[in-house]
């Protein structure tokens, strides 16, 4: 069932509790599909309160040890692990694809992109600083320390298997807290392959442990981490529902949480932008992933004026997309990931036909090259009552609507509680500014369909989320701040 890798024992079909690969669950065991052809490619333990509370227990006994490390120490191991995850690129693209289903390239791109924040957080693990206050009394000394949270857990989803799981693991490890981790039930592989990399880097005993399961176990061990005192911080990355029963149940051991929940991003393109810059930015920001990225546009508003040329440029670059495995040579839209999300966006096309969209392209699954493709979809003449202009769609279909003024724009724009991500284009330099300031999102990108790095702080607003991943922020979420009083001077 396996893949051929270069290095082969990065195909771990175990979950890690405290050090130990285990092989079996108090649960019995789960397949992993590829999503290209519905064909089982591993079979993992199905975990559940046992090994949740025996990785909880672990985490706990290996904090002191772990702290003990310098901030230069544990900076030592994570760039090893980044080194690992370097080094075996092609082996960790080739695992994500085979069960996540996104472009080979796609995925390569990933794994630079989650090895990034294993290297920034190696160097800013070293940049925790605290403060010396000045005084109110000259008997005493004022300080601020920055300490380590304590036991972390992170549950993380399938549409960036790789890069969610370094953003919040690596910040984590770097601040001295120790780490559980519940990756999706259909893409642990990527998961497994980057802790037995960390292990090897260095990472000591019960530091970080991986939690394998189907989602009725994630629902099992959902609230054994988020109601465990011992659990100090939970971060998570997923839908909006999930996030919030996570907080709900977080609530009772008024523990830290971080959120990156889900997105329903507008598009803007005003009548003074630059059409091909407006087209580029559009289909990088909409068909990576088939669609299934949480910053990727959900709809598209363009001005009166330039309506009818940006429609015809956008179904001429969305003509150049190739639907097929992942494997395959110039493919750039993959399978979505199950079954489930292919029926929520046929659903969401066929709502707006219903209520007087009219298709420009694709419309329907695209069965012939297997059960979980969609055709790229272009939707116009679209309303913002429609799910595809109201919900996130997560899938290649793309919805366009025209509107006569900016603040008309504005303000179906901030129409939402997913304030995660907007895009805008523009050349007009005082439009760049009051349209920047006026959108209610914690990412606003003007002139660009892409922009994340491990250098910028990514998060939403409103109902998109807590915290921020990423940047010098991310390390901060995982620390405490204690204000030290030295008296008696
Ligand atoms: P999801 O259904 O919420 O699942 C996310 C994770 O939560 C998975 O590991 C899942 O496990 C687990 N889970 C499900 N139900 C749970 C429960 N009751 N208790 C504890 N854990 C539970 O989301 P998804 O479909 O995997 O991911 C897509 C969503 O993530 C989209 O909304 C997207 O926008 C959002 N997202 C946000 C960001 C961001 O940075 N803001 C980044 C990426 C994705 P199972 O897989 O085993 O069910």
């Amino acid at each position: 069932m396996s893949i051929q890798l270069n290095n082969q024992a990065l195909w771990c079909e175990f979950g890690l509790i405290g050090g130990d690969w285990v092989s079996n669950g108090s649960q019995g065991f789960y397949h992993v599909v590829n999503p290209s052809d519905g064909k089982p490619i591993a079979e993992l333990p199905r975990m559940g309160k046992t090994e949740a509370e025996g990785a909880i227990h672990a985490a706990t006994k290996a904090l002191p040890e772990w702290q003990a490390f310098t901030a230069k120490e544990r900076a030592l191991i994570l760039r090893r692990w980044y080194e690992a995850i370097l080094e075996h690129a092609d082996d960790l693209a080739k695992i994500m694809t085979y069960e996540q289903g996104k472009p080979l390239h796609e995925a390569k791109a990933e794994i630079l992109y989650a090895a990034s924040f294993v290297e920034w957080y190696a160097e800013e693990g070293k940049r925790v600083h605290g403060e010396i206050l000045q005084t109110s009394r000259l008997d005493q000394r004022h300080l601020v320390l920055k300490q380590p949270v304590g036991v972390g857990a992170g549950i993380t989803p399938w549409n960036f298997p790789s890069a969610m799981l370094t953003r919040k693991v690596a910040p984590a490890l770097a601040a001295g807290c120790t780490f559980i981790l519940k990756p999706a039930e259909d893409t642990p592989m990527s998961a497994l392959a980057l802790a037995r990399l960390a292990i090897h880097a260095g990472l000591p005993r019960g530091v970080l442990s991986v939690l394998t399961g189907s989602r009725e176990d994630a629902i099992a061990i959902g609230p054994i981490l988020s109601k465990s005192p011992l659990v100090r911080k939970l971060s998570f990355t997923g839908s909006a529902a999930v996030g919030k029963k996570l907080l709900e149940q977080s609530a009772s051991t008024v523990k830290k949480v971080s959120l990156e929940l889900g997105g329903c991003a507008p598009l803007i393109v005003f009548n003074d932008a630059d059409i091909k810059v407006a087209v580029a930015g559009t289909m990088a920001s909409k068909f990576r992933n088939a669609g299934q990225t949480c910053v990727c546009a959900n709809r598209i508003l363009v001005q009166k004026n330039i309506y009818n040329r940006f429609l015809e440029a956008i179904e001429s670059a969305v003509s150049e997309l190739k639907v097929g495995d992942g494997f395959e040579e110039g493919v750039t839209i993959g399978p979505l990931i199950n079954k489930k999300g292919l029926e929520k966006v046929d659903e969401h096309v066929r709502d707006a036909e219903r209520k007087g969209a009219t298709l420009i392209k694709g419309g329907k699954p695209a069965s012939h090259i297997g059960e979980q493709f969609y055709e790229p979809t272009i939707l116009h003449n679209v309303e913002p009552s429609m799910l595809v202009m109201s919900e996130e769609t997560f899938g290649p279909v793309l919805p366009i609507m025209s509107f006569d003024t900016e603040e008309e724009a504005i303000a179906i724009a901030n129409d939402t509680p997913a304030g995660l991500a907007g895009y805008f284009f523009t050349q007009d330099a005082g439009r760049l500014f009051r349209v920047g300031e006026a959108l209610e999102y914690g990412i606003v990108v003007a002139n660009s369909g892409i922009f994340s790095t491990e250098t910028i702080p990514f998060g939403g607003v409103k109902e998109a989320g807590l915290g921020r991943e990423g940047a010098r922020q991310g390390i901060e979420e995982w620390c405490e701040t204690k204000f030290f009083c030295v008296g008696g001077l």
